[in-house]
């Protein structure tokens, strides 16, 4: 199998498994405990903690270990909105990017069906940028937080997070990004983002699903949205995952070692990847902006030819990948991100992304591109070339 579909999940490494192994052994203890199990556990979690802030360029304790990116998104827009709110009521509208990640765009929908907050969305262009301006424009006194992720996860447009922090400070907005696609491969130091709060997941990155951490500056207030025995200092209760964090911090630690030489081989694969299949299918369109993406990103519309039925030709041949993002999948509605690029309702339905792992050779993308070719070719009824 070829498994093009990275941004979806990726498996764990071998030296994440075998740094959080004693964690689910050996060393199990609760990091609460007062006793020396307890304490090895404690150590090793904020071992974890260390090396994702110095990851991140941020001090240890503003770094909290979560579930995952979704709930780092929720606990970054929903959390910050509440506490804005609570030290100034005038602050009721969130600013949030129009291709979002769910766990972005349904925690504003929340806010706002369950605490009147008003969202306002900010467009982006045809290739995914969010321009400085559009969000200068819609950025208030009554703004509580805005949220624009670092990088798409269906399209891979990077946005220039910076400029749009530098827009949110000037405004006096916290700025949250959602760095869960780009961990790994774009620079992460928080203090030349600018931004207040950022998002991490580690199954994207080598290391299980199920945890995830964010970052939050130390002047940003934020409302815990799980309470209880007071964990990662009272921002989110709950026995610590110790694995987890410490998972997460190698398999970081380990992506920001290798993220130059990893990403500058798998651009170049990439565009190999993407010049075949659009020299072969005259119709293809490709998503997203031609060079501000990520790395292993390749996500294509082929008008008239239904994505789904691609997929299913691609498995055939070996070659995994996915239609629109996996968190979406079981709804057939033409993805939020590619109709707010402004692609037609019909030309999104065909939406085949391509998503490379860092492991991937050329030999495997050769072969991949000569299936797109062919599963193309099959759907569209043109027969085999
Ligand atoms: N944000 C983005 C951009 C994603 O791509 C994903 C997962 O696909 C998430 C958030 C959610 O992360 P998790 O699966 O860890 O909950």
């Amino acid at each position: 199998m070829i498994y093009l579909d990275a941004a979806a999940t990726t498996p764990v490494r071998r030296e994440v498994l075998e740094a959080m192994w004693p964690y689910l052994t050996g060393d199990f203890g609760n990091a609460s405990s007062h006793h020396e199990l307890g304490a090895r556990a404690h150590e090793a979690l904020e071992g974890a903690r260390a090396e994702v802030a110095g990851v991140l360029g941020c001090r240890p304790s503003e770094v909290t270990f979560t579930s995952g990116g979704t709930e780092a998104d929720n606990l970054a827009v929903k959390g910050i909105a509440l506490a804005r709110r609570a030290a100034d009521p005038r602050r009721t509208r969130i600013a949030v990017s129009a291709i979002e990640h769910p766990a972005v765009l349904e925690s504003a929908r929340s806010l706002a069906r369950l605490h009147g907050f008003a969202v306002d969305v900010v467009p982006v262009d045809a290739q995914g940028r969010v321009a400085p301006e559009a969000l200068a424009g819609l950025l208030g006194p009554e703004t509580a937080v805005a949220s624009v992720m670092y990088a798409n996860n269906e399209v891979g447009t990077v946005q220039p997070a910076a400029e749009l922090s530098a827009v949110a400070r000037a405004a006096r907005v916290p700025f949250h990004t959602d760095a869960v696609q780009a961990a790994g491969w774009l620079p992460l130091g928080v203090g030349e983002l600018g931004v207040d709060a950022l998002s991490i997941s580690g199954h994207k990155l080598g290391a299980p699903k199920g945890v995830g951490a964010l970052f939050v500056a130390g002047r940003t207030v934020v409302e815990p949205l799980i309470d209880g025995g007071g964990q990662e200092r009272g921002l989110r209760s709950g026995t610590e995952n110790v694995a987890g964090a410490v998972a997460l911090a190698t398999a970081l630690r380990l992506a920001e070692q290798e993220r130059t030489t990893a990403g500058e081989r798998l651009a170049l694969l990439r565009d190999r990847f993407i010049g075949r299949v659009l020299d072969s299918v005259p119709d293809a369109v490709l998503t997203g902006h031609p060079t501000e993406r990520l790395p292993g990103s390749a996500s294509f519309c082929f008008p008239r030819v239904s994505g789904e039925s691609v997929l299913l030709e691609l498995e055939r041949r070996g070659v995994v990948c996915s239609s629109g993002s996996a968190c979406a999948a079981g709804s057939s509605d033409p993805s939020h991100v590619l109709l707010a690029l402004g692609l037609e309702p019909a030309v999104a339905q065909t939406a085949v992304r391509f998503t490379l792992p860092g492991t991937v050779t050329a030999e495997e993308l050769d072969a991949a591109s000569a299936a797109v070719i062919e599963a193309h070719d099959v759907v569209a009824g043109l027969g085999m070339r």
